[in-house]
């Protein structure tokens, strides 16, 4: 580990200009991370780009300094360092690769199993439940500067990444993040509050929308629900409105695997999936299908109509289910 952060430790040194990037629908450890590692690098007086495909998502904007992450730019830019954080798959950056005129060095930090490893330094670490947790072995180990901003922005990357510290990845080192994070200035109840108790109300008619068409299979064992283009329009949410609906699912007694299945207007559905048993591995299954995450929550962009993935989704899934009873 330390041979690795070292190299990125000297990159991050002795470089000056650095696009900082992460994936397509953002979640709280892509866009905390990034903003973390930015504000870092800002300190110690580089020139840092901050880019997300969809800029920042307004229920993210609470975030510190939340402003200095944007979109792309349309005229590609030449920087020394790249650094894709959380981002499984290259292609999964989107739009913001094309704003890369040059690059001397990518690296690649991450905590997906299924990342192939591309770019030229590559640090990943399966074990850790959060990107905001790499970032935070690595910036004090490498004496990189951190202040109250830094922490707030990981705080919130770990804490959504681990679903408020429940998922089983999260293990004593991530409470005793935690806990130097507070002590670095974070308000506990101020950031939760803003993290999980300011949902536009749509969030929640969306919800009940969605419940309307919750269906159980393999006894109970398998739940989804799906979320039609037609339900998005009426709705009018935003595709960050449903980050953490598909908890709802898993939350049913008796549920292994949850589903959500989404509608894309480009004749795709998005698959997200979520399973509570190591025997079911839903990053295998969704491999299958082109896509990609860990053993417990992974998903895939699938081509067909809602009805023609839903049906081959859910075959494969209680294929799996049984055979891990
Ligand atoms: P989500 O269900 O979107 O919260 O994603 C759960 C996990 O699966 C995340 O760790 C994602 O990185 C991964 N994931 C989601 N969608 C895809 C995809 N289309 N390809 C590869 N990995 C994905
Ligand atoms: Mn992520």
């Amino acid at each position: 580990m330390s041979g690795k952060f070292e190299q990125i430790g000297r990159a991050l040194r002795e470089h000056q200009t650095f696009a900082v990037l992460s994936h397509v629908r953002p979640d709280g450890d892509a866009l905390g991370s990034q903003l973390a590692l930015g504000l870092s690098l800002r300190q110690l007086g580089k020139n840092v780009h901050i880019w997300n495909e969809e800029g920042m998502l307004e229920k993210y904007s609470f975030l510190p300094q939340a402003s200095l992450l944007t979109k792309p730019p349309a005229q590609p830019q030449d920087v020394d360092v790249v650094i894709a954080l959380d981002t499984a798959i290259q292609n999964r950056l989107g739009i913001t690769v094309a704003a890369i005129k040059s690059a001397k060095l990518w690296i690649n930090i991450d905590h997906h199993p299924s990342n192939p490893g591309y770019g030229d330094v590559v640090y990943i670490d399966p074990k850790s439940p959060a990107t905001g947790q790499i970032l935070f072995e690595l910036m004090p180990n490498q004496k990189l500067p951190i202040d109250s901003a830094f922490a707030e922005n990981l705080y919130v990357a770990i804490s959504t990444e681990t679903g408020s510290f429940q998922y089983p990845n999260t293990t004593a080192r991530t409470f005793e993040i935690a806990a130097e994070l507070v002590g670095a200035g974070v308000d506990v109840g101020r950031v939760s509050q803003l993290t999980y108790e300011n949902y536009p109300r749509r969030r929640v008619e969306l919800l009940r929308d969605l419940l309307g068409t919750m269906r159980f299979d393999a006894n109970g064992r398998v739940a989804s629900f799906s979320l039609s283009q037609a339900m998005a329009k009426k709705l009018g949410v935003l595709p960050e409105d449903n980050e953490g609906l598909i908890d709802h699912l898993r939350a049913i007694r008796g549920v292994i695997v949850a589903i959500f299945f989404e509608e894309l207007p480009d004749g795709k559905v998005r698959v997200s999936m979520r399973s509570k048993s190591e025997r079911v591995n839903v990053c295998a299954i969704c491999e299958k299908f082109g896509g990609g995450g860990h053993v417990l929550a992974a998903g895939a962009r699938v081509k067909g109509t809602l009805a023609e993935v839903e049906k081959k989704i859910l075959e494969e899934v209680c294929d799996a289910v049984s055979r891990s009873s």
